[in-house]
């Protein structure tokens, strides 16, 4: 999560930051920050998604974890079942990155993955380091 973290920083405004690394030995893979004002898809998960495809090829998800400082939105969520990814850990919840502004529907991570029964779930964890993942979003520019 500290390095999801080193790269919400760099989008102070939007500190959505994410890493996937190998579930196994916690070997960092790909890495995001959100630039959405660039393109409207490119939120933190996806561009690390589209950093571990670059890096690694469109496979091996089911072995990898992706850790990001906000709840995945549903599109990123969907993202994430559509690949395959089975652990998910994230810091700051939905109702809490509303509360700083950010506009968010109101579909959390687990019920979306709940959704899906084809998907694979082993770990869907929010609240993880929140209490430094919540500042960076309370105390963001606007
Ligand atoms: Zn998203």
């Amino acid at each position: 999560m500290r390095l999801a973290i080193g790269e919400a920083v760099r989008n102070p405004a939007f500190p959505f930051g994410a890493v996937i690394v190998r579930t196994a030995d916690g070997a960092v893979l790909a890495r995001g920050v959100n630039t959405g004002a660039q393109h409207p898809l490119w939120h933190g998960e996806v561009v690390a998604m589209n950093d571990y495809v670059a890096r690694h090829g469109n496979r091996g998800w089911e072995a990898v974890t992706l850790y990001t400082t906000g709840e995945p939105c549903p599109m990123c969520m969907g993202a994430l079942v559509w690949a395959g990814v089975r652990r998910v850990v994230w810091g700051t919840s939905i109702a809490a990155i509303r509360d700083s502004g950010i506009d968010q529907i109101t579909l959390g991570a687990a019920e979306l993955a709940a959704r899906a029964p084809f998907h694979r779930v082993d770990l869907l964890l929010g609240g993880v380091l929140a209490h430094e993942t919540d500042a960076l979003f309370a105390g963001r520019p606007r």
